[in-house]
Order: structure tokens, then C-alpha cells, then sequence
């Protein structure tokens, strides 16, 4: 809904001279500057989604070869619906925040069963698909339906913010409302897919949060935050909370040359990826926490050996330092049984198993000893 102070605020910013020159400009300098990205060569909602779906929190340098590997062993909507989630995450592997791909496959699932294979034009269907928000279903829908829906994030947050000189918090549900109304106000009738990239665009290449490229913006004149000189107040930044600091202990326990693995379960950190034995530090006395750690996960007993490493990662708010060992396994605990799924691998089958991404550098462990 909209809100009074949206509509204030919207109503200051996109007369239709305004908008008509916007428009111009933007889509003159899109023609000239648009980089040539992978997922811009194709305009099949599969390949917009999955695009979409990887670029969320991921960098574009990063996303180019995850998008080609995917569409590689997944061509069609269809395929992915068919895959294996094991194949799903393992492909993901290294992009992070799995949640994304576990959804991305249950969506294909979904899409195959109710809607005959076909992608969904209708937006309330799409935004019923798993992992798909108000913005995702826009960008699909107007990218490779030239549907007329807005978009909404990081880049077009800043965008629409300075554009307007909005002063206001733009998480916040009012900022949310007025910039959601910003977008809509300032899209064309046509090439909506079209010109919400080059608003993404201008955003990422050119309107930077630190500093700002304005002697070369297309749309310098017509910017609120430049003609008031407030780039730097706009938009307002919240201080982000400290990491926190906790300890883990992650441990490699083999068995006649085997290694063992478990998989998260739903509702985990990394649910549906395989992992090693791994838990929240409390105390100092590191070997006997690992061996009722390992018993209650695993339902085995375990006879702690050497240190291996130690590993600093970045999850959500928390800075982990992982204290990973080594163990041997002696016997089955008898009055503890694993409620998770566990396997004992070959080195070799490691490989082929999804791993976090310090699960990956454990990995790396067992092939050295
Ligand atoms: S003039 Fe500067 S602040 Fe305004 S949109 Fe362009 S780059 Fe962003």
C-alpha cells in the first residue's frame, strides 16, 4: 500500500517531462555502455531466472562461470526439475548461500507439475515460487516478458534514492514504499526488461555508493542529490552490527581408510550439504567437547589425534574461527543413535559430495594424510 509520505514524496519527483527525458538519457547511455554479460544473450525466462537467482549477494565475476557449468549440465527448466538435488548443490558449490539452489530446483519442480514445464507470465504465481521476491518476479517477468513491473534493489535503491534525494531510510517500510513507487513511476510502457537493466546498470557502473561517477552520469542534471550537493548523505546508511565471534571445531574421523560425512538436515546451516563432524566450541577443554560432540551427532566414539589447522570464515554475522582435527574411530556409542545421515567415503569419493566451502579445504586434508 501506498503510503502518504510516498506519495509526497513520489509525486516531487517524476512529472512526465522529467520522466520522458530520464528515459532518453538512460536508455542512450545503455546503448553505448551496457556490458555484454552472458545472461543478457538470452531472453528465456529459465536462463533470466537462474541469472537472477545466482546474483543475489554474488558478484558478477563470479556468477559467469557458475551460469555457464549450470546450463551446461542443466539446459532446460525441465532437466533441472529432473536433476538430482545432490548434482544441484554440488554445482552450486562455492557460490554460497545454498539456500538459493535448494529453492531454485524445489521451483523447477514446481513449475513442471503445475504449470505444464512452462514459466509463469501470472505475477502472483511467480512470486509463489520458492526463493522468488517482489524484485526477482519483476526482473523475470520484465526481462523475458517485457511485462511492465518494477524492480527494486541494491543498485536501484541507491539510484532512486540520490535521483529523488530521498533523505529517509530506505530499508525501512516507508522507504520501501516510496522507492517501490519510484520504480514504478519512472517505468516506460514498453522494453520494461530493457530499461529496468539499465537502471541496474547505471546503479552498479556508474552511481557507486562511495563515489559516485556524477561528471560522467547521463543523468546529472536531472539528480536531486547532485543539484543539492548530497551524495554522500544519500542514500542514509545504518551501521552495520559487528561480526560475532564464535569458535567451532570441525574433525576428520576415519575408519580403515575411510573418511566420515554427514549431511545437514532442514532448517541447519548448509541443510542438504554433506559435511565432517562439526560444532560450536564452548570451553578449553577442546578433545573432550570433540568426543561428545562427535558421539551425539554421529553416534560414534571417537579417539581425538593431531591438530590440523585452523581456519577463519566469514557465515551471515558470525566470524568463525574452525579448529579442525583429526580422530580415529574406535567403536559404535550403543546408546546414542545419529540423527543424521552419515556415509564413510573413500578419499577419492570426497569429490563428488557438496561441500561447504571450508568443507572443500577439509577435504583438501584427508588427501594428505
Ligand atoms: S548524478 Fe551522481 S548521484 Fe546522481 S544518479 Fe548520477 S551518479 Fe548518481
Amino acid at each position: 500500500m501506498t503510503t502518504t509520505a510516498a506519495r509526497e514524496h513520489s509525486s516531487g519527483f517524476p512529472d512526465s517531462a522529467w520522466r520522458r527525458a530520464f528515459r532518453r538519457r538512460l536508455g542512450a547511455w545503455y546503448d553505448r555502455h551496457a556490458r555484454d554479460l552472458p545472461w543478457r544473450r538470452r531472453r528465456d525466462p529459465y536462463a533470466v531466472w537462474l541469472s537472477e537467482i545466482m546474483l543475489q549477494q554474488t558478484q558478477v565475476a563470479t556468477v559467469k562461470p557458475y551460469f555457464a557449468r549450470f546450463l551446461q549440465a542443466f539446459p532446460t527448466l525441465e532437466a533441472l526439475a529432473r536433476a538430482d538435488e545432490h548434482d544441484v548443490l554440488r554445482l552450486w558449490e562455492g557460490l554460497g548461500y545454498y539456500r538459493r539452489a535448494r529453492q531454485l530446483h524445489r521451483a523447477a519442480r514446481i513449475i513442471v507439475a503445475e504449470h505444464g514445464g512452462e514459466f509463469p507470465r501470472d505475477p502472483p504465481a511467480v512470486r509463489r515460487l520458492p526463493g522468488v521476491g517482489r524484485y526477482t518476479a519483476g526482473a523475470i517477468l520484465s526481462i523475458a516478458f517485457d511485462a511492465r513491473e518494477p524492480i527494486l534493489e541494491a543498485n536501484t535503491v541507491r539510484l532512486l534514492s540520490r535521483l529523488s534525494a530521498y533523505r529517509g531510510d530506505p530499508a525501512s517500510a516507508e522507504g520501501q514504499s516510496v522507492l517501490w513507487s519510484l520504480a514504478e513511476a519512472v517505468l516506460p510502457r514498453r522494453e520494461a526488461g530493457r530499461f529496468n537493466q539499465a537502471l541496474m546498470e547505471l546503479g552498479s557502473e556508474v552511481c557507486l555508493g562511495r563515489a559516485p561517477h556524477c561528471g560522467t552520469c547521463p543523468v546529472a542534471s536531472l539528480c536531486q542529490a547532485n543539484l543539492q550537493g548530497l551524495q554522500q548523505e544519500i542514500p542514509l546508511k545504518k551501521a552495520k552490527p559487528r561480526p560475532e565471534a564464535v569458535r567451532e571445531a570441525a574433525v576428520l574421523v576415519r575408519r580403515r581408510g575411510r573418511v566420515l560425512l554427514l549431511r545437514w538436515p532442514e532448517g541447519r546451516r548448509w541443510a542438504g550439504l554433506w559435511d565432517f563432524p562439526r560444532f560450536r566450541l564452548h570451553n578449553a577443554a577442546i578433545r573432550r567437547e570433540l568426543v561428545e560432540n562427535v558421539r551425539q551427532l554421529t553416534g560414534l566414539i571417537v579417539s581425538p589425534g593431531e591438530h590440523l589447522k585452523t581456519l577463519t570464515h566469514g557465515v551471515t554475522r558470525f566470524r568463525i574461527t574452525l579448529e579442525c582435527y583429526r580422530a580415529e574411530y574406535v567403536s559404535s556409542a550403543g546408546d546414542v543413535q545419529s540423527p543424521l545421515e552419515t556415509r564413510w567415503l573413500r578419499p577419492s569419493e570426497l569429490d563428488d559430495y557438496p561441500l561447504s566451502s571450508t568443507g572443500r579445504r577439509l577435504a583438501r586434508l584427508v588427501g594428505d594424510g
